[in-house]
Formats: C-alpha cells, structure tokens, sequence
C-alpha cells in the first residue's frame, strides 16, 4: 500500500459510486487473473487512490493469487469529488471499528480483573 492510497469500507464505496454502485457486485465477479483469465475475488479489501479511483485487491477464487482490480471511479468528476472528501477525511469507519474492538478487548479485560465498580480482593495465596 502505497502513501497515495486509503482502505475504505463498502459504505465509503457506496458513497462515491452512488447510482453506479449497483454495478459494484457485476465488478467483483469480473476480475482478470493472470493465470485463470475472468474470475472473482474470494476475499478483498477496497482502496481509495488519490486521483479518485477505487481499487480492490483480493485473491482469485481459482488459484489463490493475488488480484487488484481497478474502478476508473476518479473519470466521473462528481464520483471524483465525493472520493476526495473521503480521501481528506481523518477518520474512516474502519478506524472507528479498531478503536471499538480496542475498546472492548480493554472492558473484557477489566471485567475479568473485577473493574470496574470495585476491585475484587484476590484470593491469598
Ligand atoms: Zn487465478
């Protein structure tokens, strides 16, 4: 991943692609593998590139190679304006996703340690 690139979430997607986005599943069923020719990913991860395009990058359903797959998203000048809010914005939803993760790993954790409300007086050894 290089500096001009983002990940973002599917919602993000949406956002940029608005009227287009009902082709997003058509995409992800049409991806070329150097070796398996037309394809699909099994697994992928979207990125954001500065100039506005959206790029996947995946495996191949067949072979388990790596695929990338890019969305000329940056050619349609509204598209390429709302990407770029995005692009400039600090906070992405799947940040807020690792701070909540974060955050609960940090509960579970004080829970079993008896926080809060009261710290549990440990057995004596
Ligand atoms: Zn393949």
């Amino acid at each position: 991943m290089t500096k001009a690139e983002k990940q973002i979430t599917l919602v993000q997607v949406r956002t940029i692609m608005a009227d287009d986005f009902k082709n997003f599943s058509k995409i992800l069923g049409n991806v070329f593998c150097s070796k398996c020719g037309v394809t699909l990913f099994t697994a992928y991860r979207i990125f954001l590139h500065s100039s506005g395009d959206i790029i996947l990058r995946g495996v191949c359903s067949k072979c388990g190679k790596k695929v990338v797959r890019v969305m000329e998203t940056g050619e349609n000048q509204a598209a390429a304006k709302r990407a770029e809010k995005i692009f400039n914005s600090k906070k992405s939803d799947g940040h807020k996703k690792a701070m909540t993760a974060l955050e609960m790993a940090k509960r579970k954790l004080e829970k079993e340690m008896g926080f809060p409300g009261g710290a549990k007086e440990l057995d004596a050894a």
